[in-house]
């Protein structure tokens, strides 16, 4: 069989530029290792945290509405642990569906099998689906590789007992144990940690690092830390070590080396969140002109070209940041690329939001980047408890920040943590991308009251105008 454009991957990155190649006209296959379309994101990653990190939100705001609100449920709300995740599974199927219902529409052909390299123009295929073609090969003229990452695991981790969980096993949620230690204080551990808390394990959090979400500049990640440090009653370990890990009496006992633990813990489950690893081994790289980087990410330049000129890699694959979005518009870039049109990918603005409550979300340049960067930027931060919608809805603990050149007055990054920050980073991803100034920001109108004034707020105080308590 032969395929002008092989697709490796049927993740985000994977589809998306299957699909957009297919309306450019190209034919196109994917090869797809799973029964289904979606990748990490939609059967073990995006779709199912976020379904699951909403009950965990609407059994918080129950929780608060007896505290605070003078809103009091005769009961703490209980959970039919059953319910929750097979409303999970209903949310991915029907998105699974959904893909597979596109993919027909646009004439994809989808093959079910593991592929891999023989030479940079033919592709093993592996597996007993009936999709595979006779003789288990495929020759293409381009090949588009999306073959994503995988949960990084180290060897003193894996110690093979199912009480020691990758996020994969998390999000299964086959149970909610009574105790829970969640291993590296980054965004998917977080927000782990936040449905298992929420569900009602007692969750502990331990991270190497002196400080949660090191990526992130440090004032977002202030409100944060109130709530996990609360959320968890104060078992953030911070600058502390896993050193080793045994299963004994049905419990995980786990050894800490920090200053604030120094000793044996047991757990009834662990989840180790400690970074992904880019899925390159056994893809036959080697018989391609293809390079790996020390990293183990496949190079490549701006329009997702590799060192082959037979083949482009796009998403998790391809490099930093592992997000879905940042691999579905490089996937975009790679159709377009094979369609003949000149087009790169500028990494500028791509935004990242962590999902947990309160939700932090960002864009384009953070203040440490400017920093380690020597760069002179202007800061303005708009304080929620300034904002009459925050107050409304009692989340003002958060805030909103512009980061802008000095000299053109242009946005060129932003900042927000609170209620909703992942929609409204879009506004900001926008703004910075048009190469909008300040005062573009505040002369459109925001609806009043909303959030979103907040973007404006920040703004106006670039120019002595911001209104106190809005
Ligand atoms: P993937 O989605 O990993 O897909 C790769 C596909 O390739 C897979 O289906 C795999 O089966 C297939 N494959 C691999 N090797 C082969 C082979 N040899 N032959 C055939 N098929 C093969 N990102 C966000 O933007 N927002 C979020 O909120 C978010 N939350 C996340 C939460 C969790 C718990 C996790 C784990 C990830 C989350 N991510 C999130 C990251 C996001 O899921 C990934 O960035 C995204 O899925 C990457 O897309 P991709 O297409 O590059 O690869």
């Amino acid at each position: 069989m032969h395929a002008p454009v092989v697709v490796l991957g049927g993740g985000p990155g994977g589809y998306a530029a299957a699909f957009l190649a297919a309306d450019e006209g190209l034919d196109v296959t994917i090869v797809e290792a799973e029964p289904r379309l979606g990748g990490t994101c939609l059967l073990r990653g995006c779709i199912p945290s976020k379904a699951l990190l909403h009950v965990a939100k609407v059994i918080k705001e129950v929780d608060e509405l007896r505290e605070d609100w003078g809103v009091v449920y005769d009961e703490k709300p209980k959970i039919d642990i059953d319910v929750v995740r097979g409303r999970k599974d209903k949310v991915i199927d029907t998105l699974t569906s959904g893909l597979g219902g596109l993919a027909k529409r646009r004439n994809v052909t989808v093959i079910r099998a593991r592929g891999s390299f023989i030479d940079s123009n033919t592709m093993k295929l592996e597996g007993d689906d009936e999709s595979i073609p006779e003789g288990g090969q495929l020759t293409f003229d381009h090949c588009i590789l999306a073959t994503g990452s995988v949960p990084a695991m180290p060897g003193a981790f894996n110690i093979g007992s199912d009480r020691v969980m990758d996020s994969t096993g998390a999000l299964e949620l086959k149970d909610v144990p009574e105790t829970m230690l969640i291993v590296g204080g980054g965004y998917i551990g977080l927000e782990m940690a936040t449905v298992y808390a929420h569900l009602g394990s007692k969750v502990t959090v331990v991270e190497l690092a002196e400080r949660l979400l090191a990526g992130a500049d440090q004032d977002l990640v202030k409100p944060l830390v109130k709530q996990i440090n609360s959320m968890c009653e104060g078992r953030v370990l911070l600058h502390t070590k896993v050193g080793s890990m045994a299963e004994v009496d049905d419990k995980i006992e786990v050894t800490f080396e920090g200053p604030q633990h120094f000793g044996n813990e047991r757990f009834d489950r662990v989840l180790v969140s400690i970074g992904r690893r880019p899925v390159t081994q056994g893809l036959g790289l080697e018989n391609t002109k293809v390079e790996v980087n020390e990293r183990g990410f496949v190079v490549c330049d701006r329009s997702q070209r590799t060192a082959d000129p037979s083949i482009l890699a796009i998403g998790d694959v391809a490099g930093d940041p592992m997000l879905a979005h940042k691999a579905t518009h490089e996937g975009r870039v790679a159709a377009e690329v094979l369609a003949g049109k000149n087009v790169a990918f500028d990494k500028f603005a791509i935004p990242a939001v962590v999902f947990t409550d309160p939700e932090i979300a960002w864009a384009g340049i953070t203040v440490e980047e400017a920093k380690a960067q020597g760069r002179k930027v202007d800061v303005e931060v708009y304080p929620w408890a300034a904002s009459g919608r925050a107050q409304a809805l009692g989340t003002t603990d958060g805030l909103t920040k512009w980061i802008i050149d000095p000299e053109t007055h242009r946005v060129i990054g932003c900042g927000i943590v609170g209620s909703g920050a992942g929609e409204l980073i879009a506004e900001a991803v926008l703004a910075i991308e048009m190469g909008c100034e300040v005062h573009d920001i505040t002369d459109a109108i925001h609806p009043h009251p909303t959030l979103s004034e907040t973007l404006m707020n920040a703004g106006e105080i670039h120019f002595g105008t911001a209104t106190e308590i809005y």
